[in-house]
């Protein structure tokens, strides 16, 4: 069996129903190495299910091509059948079949005089031996999950592409599965594209990280770079839940409501900036100031506090230590910490506050 390689050249989508140029997925370029898993990442109606239909051969693209270990399965005018890709599909709601036991279900479709021991292997290895004959309706949803990843496994397929797979279970069962899942795939040598809209979910167990927002990829990197080096201000709220402030500029400074921000005189400035990104940890709160936000909410969070404060008709997040008396309603001053660094976008360009 060998692993497989996906790659994704300039792909468009949309739905019949859909205007002209009304695109649900605009050139979008990807490719998965061999062993790699995956993550798809991004909010609802993105086209994370649109991406994953057209993969598995569910939909025809509009433009664009798709190659599976060297040789093509989508083009505008060639669509190779889904059944004929040999590609494993976990669904969201596992799709399972409810009149068949956990050992029909995950040799259900398998071709007759195949070979049933790597069937046999996956119900040991997916911990569903003791349940072989047990139906659906008598799984909990870790084991449903576990039963559906080792029928998308059994034929032999090499990629596997699961769709938000842990969405209905708890948080217990979905960190267990989720550590799981990478051991589990290196076992069998298949690669896989994981769609979650959990970023967390996604930056602890991928290789890499496709990041989408209205049908456009905006960021495809190892989950270290996402974290140090967001490529537009949407990766950065969306994926790592860092403030965005809108700015107006004066020369080489930036206003905002929470004070002025300079960047080094060498930069060279391409596009105007709109926003500034920071961390939660990067603003500091007093009430002797002049007030300029006010607190709309507090999570508390073990060992501090995120509060959110509206800034105009922005809200940010503020980290604090577990000391601060303070209720939603309060009015309040905040401003930037001395020495904090941000960036603008667009241009991803270093700032500071003095
Ligand atoms: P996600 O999985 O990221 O939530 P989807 O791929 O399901 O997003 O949907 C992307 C966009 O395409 C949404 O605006 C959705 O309403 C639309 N859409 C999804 N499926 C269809 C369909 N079968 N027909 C028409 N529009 C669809
Ligand atoms: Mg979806």
């Amino acid at each position: 069996m060998s692993v497989s390689h996906l790659v994704i050249e300039d792909l468009w989508h949309k739905y019949d129903s859909y205007k002209e140029n009304d695109w649900v997925l605009k050139s979008i370029n990807f490719n998965l190495l061999p062993g790699e898993l995956v993550g798809l990442l991004g909010p609802s109606g993105s086209g994370k299910t649109t991406l994953l239909r057209l993969i598995a051969g569910f939909e025809n693209p509009g433009k664009g091509k798709i190659f599976l270990n060297g040789n093509q399965i989508s083009s505008v005018d060639n669509v190779l059948p889904a059944e004929k890709r040999g590609i494993g599909m976990v669904f969201q709601d596992y799709a399972l079949f409810p009149h068949l036991t956990v050992w029909q279900n995950v040799c259900f479709g398998l071709p007759s005089r195949f070979d049933l021991s790597r069937a046999e292997w996956l119900i040991e290895l997916f911990g569903l031996l003791d349940l072989r004959k047990r139906y659906p309706h008598e799984l909990s949803g870790g084991q449903k999950q576990r039963l559906a990843l080792a029928r998308a496994l059994a034929p032999g397929n090499s990629l596997i592409v699961l769709d938000e797979p842990f969405c209905s279970l708890d948080v217990a069962v979905r960190g267990k599965l989720r550590n799981e899942l990478s051991n589990v795939l290196n076992s069998c040598s298949a690669t896989a594209l994981i769609v979650t809209h959990d970023p967390k979910e996604a930056l602890a167990i991928c290789d890499r990280v496709a990041v989408m927002k209205n049908g456009e990829l905006h960021q495809f990197s190892k989950p270290s770079e996402i974290v140090q080096s967001p490529s537009t201000a949407f990766v950065g709220k969306f994926v790592l839940q860092k403030n965005l402030l809108p700015i107006r500029t004066l020369s080489n400074k930036y206003k905002t409501t929470l004070g002025e921000l300079m960047i080094s005189n060498e930069v060279k400035i391409n596009e105007s900036p709109q926003v500034c990104m920071f961390g939660s940890d990067d603003i500091q709160i007093s009430n002797d100031l002049e007030v300029n936000s006010v607190v709309v909410a507090k999570e508390f969070c073990n060992d501090h506090w995120i509060i959110i404060l509206r800034v105009e008709d922005e809200l940010i997040r503020l980290r604090h230590s577990l000391n601060i008396q303070i209720n939603i309603g309060d009015k309040c001053h905040l401003s930037f910490k001395k020495g904090f660094n941000g960036l603008l976008f667009p241009g991803k360009i270093k700032c500071f506050s003095n």
